[in-house]
């Protein structure tokens, strides 16, 4: 990082300046806990010579979980993706399910791959979370249940979903893949519903390389999905239903127990960092910076920021573009909705007529860096990086509208060295 600040316009990138960062800063670079605790982990399993199959990593990392959260079982699984798909099934959920459209694509994936019909429901454009007055207008005779997801870490408004599932006599469950270590009126995320499903994806506030869970009070239903995620197997040469492979390895276990041990740790990096943005942003005009309930705890993994063009002068894109000049990655989630990416674009061409709110706040947010690999001096500048460039607004959209396309997705996919998304 350069010694100096930026302030003047000149010297921002897409001027000419020398670009902020030599090193690429990305969204989601993973939090690591202790190299040497997870080395001798992996020692430990290669001594065991048990490396799959519910080994003693898997049962381990399993029950602090369950324990932490405070739920009876605790299904871990290979992904969320996986573990999604699995826990619908095993839910005997059919024909449509609500879901919102401002997630991560795998919700709907995860239901499309079963030949389940995912209905796009709009947001809350103040919490992102799924809106419970749109659910209510979208149930048909055809759906079965309703997937809230935990949008940042932010909790659904689970009270009024859970009157409506009541109600209407759907199943309720959630995709918290963001939310592992935040809680909802003081109770852990994890509890709530039939069934929560948690990513421990490299990307999120804690991870197990790839990795995901169930977590549900429901034993018939944590049975159900121990035999769906291993073949149907319920004992050797015993197939006992139809399943599939969502094992989660020993490596990844063994990832996910050292990850645990340094949670606090990357919370309290987490939360140092996002309040060193909200320091330094709450001066700047036009932004938005999501806050973070404090009556809750929460994982401070995301640092969103919303971009209102009519009164910063920049559009959230040309903002992305500015700071993606001088080597700030930061990431467009979840943009386009689901909606708008395929096949469901194909299938449902005027759902956008349907998901204003998702619309408009997939057009403001910009995820900028945290985590445990970047520091405070780095966020100072990225902060002023991004004042400098929206006090010179009219130049910046001038300048940027005479250098030919800046191609992020290329700059994206030409660094590998971290495990970003592709398309998030
Ligand atoms: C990351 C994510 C998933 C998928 O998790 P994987 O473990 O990568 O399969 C699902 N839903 C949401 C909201 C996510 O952010």
């Amino acid at each position: 990082m350069k010694q100096r600040v930026t302030h003047s316009s000149a010297e921002l990138a897409i001027f000419g300046g020398d670009l902020d960062f030599r090193e690429p800063l990305h969204v989601g670079r993973p939090n690591l806990g202790s190299r040497e605790a997870f080395l001798a982990r992996i020692n430990d399993m290669l001594d065991r010579d048990w490396l799959t199959n519910n080994g003693p990593f898997v049962r381990e990392f399993e029950q602090r979980i369950a324990d932490m959260v405070g739920v009876k079982h605790c299904v871990a699984m290979c992904n969320a993706t996986i573990a999604l798909e699995i826990v619908t099934r095993a839910l005997e959920l059919t024909g449509e399910v609500i879901v919102p459209s401002f997630t991560f694509i795998a919700t709907a994936h995860a239901l499309q791959w079963q030949q389940i019909t995912p209905v796009f429901c709009d947001i809350d454009p103040r919490t992102h979370t799924i809106d419970p007055a749109r659910v209510e207008e979208l149930i048909t005779p055809r759906t079965t249940g309703i997937i809230g997801v935990h949008t940042w870490g932010h909790p659904c408004d689970v009270e009024a979903l859970t009157e409506i599932a009541r109600r209407r006599g759907l199943t309720l469950m959630f995709d918290a893949a963001h939310a592992f270590g935040c809680t909802h009126q003081g109770q852990p995320i994890g509890r709530f519903g039939a069934a929560e499903v948690f990513s421990f994806h490299a990307t999120k506030f804690f991870n197990s390389l790839e990795g995901g869970a169930v977590m549900t009070n429901d034993d018939d239903l944590a049975a159900k999905m121990r035999l769906m995620k291993n073949f149907g197997f319920a004992g050797p040469d015993n197939v006992v239903y139809i399943g599939t492979n969502g094992k989660m390895t020993e490596v990844s276990a063994a990832m996910g127990l050292t990850s645990l041990e340094s949670l606090e740790a990357f919370r309290q990096t987490n939360r140092g960092n996002y309040e060193a943005y909200r320091r330094h942003l709450q001066s700047v005009a036009g932004l938005r910076l999501m806050e973070y309930d404090d009556r809750e705890s929460n994982n401070f993994q995301y640092i969103i920021l919303e971009v209102d063009e009519s009164a910063c002068g920049l559009s959230r894109d040309q903002l992305q573009k500015v700071l993606q000049a001088e080597n700030v990655l930061a990431r467009r989630y979840f943009h386009p909705g689901c909606h708008r990416m395929e096949p469901y674009r194909s299938y449902y061409p005027h759902a956008h007529l349907l998901l204003p709110a998702t619309e408009s706040v997939s057009s403001r947010v910009l995820v900028l860096p945290t985590g445990t690999s970047i520091g405070s001096d780095d966020i100072e500048t990225i902060c002023q990086i991004i004042a400098t460039a929206i006090a010179h607004a009219d130049a910046v959209k001038a300048q940027l509208a005479t250098t030919p396309e800046i191609a992020i997705e290329d700059a994206l996919s030409s660094a590998p060295a971290h495990p970003i998304r592709g398309e998030l």
